[in-house]
């Protein structure tokens, strides 16, 4: 009967300690917990949003912050890290991706 309780423990405990992988947002260039940045994933021949983060493939990671989306979606950035063409409207399909994450924001 120790044993169990024992073992429940050992399955809760580890997460705690965990390493957090880091990612670095393409945009301020700030290391952050990858669960906390929004992964870009490139697919086929467009750029796509990875929420999971799961998606095989080349990604590049930014905030959820507006700030940061519109930054990185300047330039040619994305394009760069994912060596890939980004189309108008996929650019802007994009950026708009990130107008709701603000807005999302702001009703937190
Ligand atoms: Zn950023």
């Amino acid at each position: 009967m120790k044993m169990k309780t024992s073992r429940v423990d050992n399955i809760v405990q580890p997460l705690k300690h965990k390493h957090v992988p880091l990612r670095t947002c393409i945009a301020c260039r700030q290391s952050t917990a990858k669960r906390e940045l929004i992964r870009l994933v490139k697919f086929e021949s467009r750029v796509e949003v990875d929420p999971g983060g799961k998606k095989p493939g080349r990604g590049v990671y930014l905030c959820a912050h507006r700030k940061c989306w519109e930054a990185g979606l300047k330039g040619n950035r994305i394009e760069f890290g994912l060596r890939t063409k980004l189309s108008a409207e996929n650019r802007q399909a994009l950026l708009e991706y990130g107008r709701e994450l603000q807005e999302k924001e702001i009703r937190q």
